[in-house]
């Protein structure tokens, strides 16, 4: 199958030139139907939701808490488990501040990885200067993925937080996180997943996984930016304090103070992106339109594509084992010697955009001991001429280069 002509902005131009998109970890394109639902909330049922008890506001309601149901129903979770967001950051940020700000003390443990995005780390900086808490690294093992070794040594009675990406932004591979629950839950920690790289494209049960909290950007998968969710296991929401506070959250507010709404929507102060959450929907069925088996299988075969063709090149280096059995989604890698801006822009000379730079994940960067790399990642509507093209202009890096 090819879903390619579901997505305008990757169609020819009237050269016939086709842009090849490998950005897609960065932010995806959206398909016509998830920009038709956009314009047609615009165009139909625009209002502030939760705020008019006339026809178009309860309409802009109803699209507002419909699109919090299709979101619960991704994650397999219950509707006033889910808090809309602007993006991962915010659910992150939201987690940190409401949750470890209040339940975390001197003494106590955070452990998360070394590989995570800024927004899965710096946070947890903040919580622990602030609580007297240790933050606590764990460090993936020479191909890349976590080892349960290194999950025994650093879970221990002390932490009471594991935060997580179930996959990493550089390295595309998937955290053992079956293993990683079973371990924080025996010691009483709660495990908060960072699902901006996996919910685009597996499943993220987070019954079956068991996970407290999940956060993911919905521009990640297919829908517009400024929009995200925080999953938080039922009972959690309950006893945290609001993230931020004004109108919409409040149950009743006096000058001596201020009590809460009940579920969600005490984490949603202000006006909220109706019209985003309405993209997110339709990008979620969209997905499940296409189904989770045909997404997985087509993008596991573009990932097959890439690596075998990269393990052909000597010059060239994959972070992260180089197989695309247990990775989603991205590869990174350098031409050994040649800067990544370098060959990123030779590779946009030939037409294929890859990002170039330490994507947000610093520690990682000097962990791997270098200071920034490329990524191709892959979606739903590249195709097998995608990975072809970006191969061939590697060996165009290669020439130029004169490697
Ligand atoms: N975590 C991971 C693993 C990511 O890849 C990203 C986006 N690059 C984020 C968090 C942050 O997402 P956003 O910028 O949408 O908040």
């Amino acid at each position: 199958m090819n879903w390619t002509a579901d997505f305008p902005i990757l169609a020819a131009d009237e050269n016939g030139n086709r842009l090849v998109y490998l950005d897609s970890a960065a932010t995806t394109q959206h398909p016509m139907q998830v920009l038709n639902a956009v314009v047609d909330y615009y165009t139909k049922e625009n209002a502030n939701p939760h705020r008019g008890v006339y026809e178009l506001a309860m309409r802009a309601t109803d699209a507002h808490e419909g699109a919090r149901h299709t979101v619960a129903q991704f994650f397999n979770a219950e509707d006033d488990e889910i808090v809309f967001t602007q993006n991962t950051t915010e659910s992150l940020n939201l987690v940190a501040y409401s949750y470890g700000m209040n339940f975390l003390h001197e003494g106590d443990e955070i452990v998360i990885s070394v590989a995570e995005h800024h927004s899965n780390m710096v946070p947890w900086q903040r919580v622990a200067k602030a609580t007297g808490a240790k933050l606590v690294y764990m460090y993936p093992g020479e191909n890349g993925r976590l080892t349960t070794e290194e999950l025994d040594k650093k879970i221990t009675p002390k932490t009471k937080v594991v935060a997580v990406a179930m996959v990493s932004n550089v390295l595309g591979l998937r955290a053992p996180v079956e293993e990683i629950v079973k371990r924080a839950h025996a010691v009483g920690a709660v495990v908060v997943l960072d699902c901006a790289q996996s919910a685009p494209h597996t499943p993220v049960d987070v019954k079956k996984l068991d996970v407290d909290f999940a956060a993911c950007s919905a521009h990640k998968l297919y829908a517009p930016m400024g929009v995200g969710a925080l999953y938080a296991r039922a009972g959690l929401l309950e006893k945290m304090p609001p993230f931020m506070s004004g109108g919409d959250m409040i149950g009743a507010v006096h000058e001596s103070g201020a009590t809460w709404a009940d579920g969600p929507r005490k984490f949603e102060a202000g006006t909220r992106n109706v019209g985003g959450e309405v993209g997110f929907a339709a990008a979620i069925d969209y997905m499940k339109g296409i189904g989770w088996e045909a997404m997985e299988t087509h993008e596991h075969a573009l990932l097959d594509r890439m690596l075998a063709g990269m393990r052909a090149m000597p010059w060239l280096t994959v972070y992260g084992e180089p197989v695309a059995e247990g990775r989603y989604g991205v590869v990174s890698f350098n031409v050994n010697d040649v800067h990544p801006h370098d060959v990123a822009t030779i590779l946009d000379a030939g037409g294929v955009a890859v990002r170039a730079g330490h994507h947000c994940a610093q520690p990682l960067m000097e962990f791997l001991g270098i200071g920034s790399c490329c990524r191709a990642s892959v979606a739903i509507y590249n195709t097998p001429e995608d990975v072809d093209a970006l191969l061939e202009n590697l060996e165009n890096v290669r020439k130029v280069m004169g490697l």
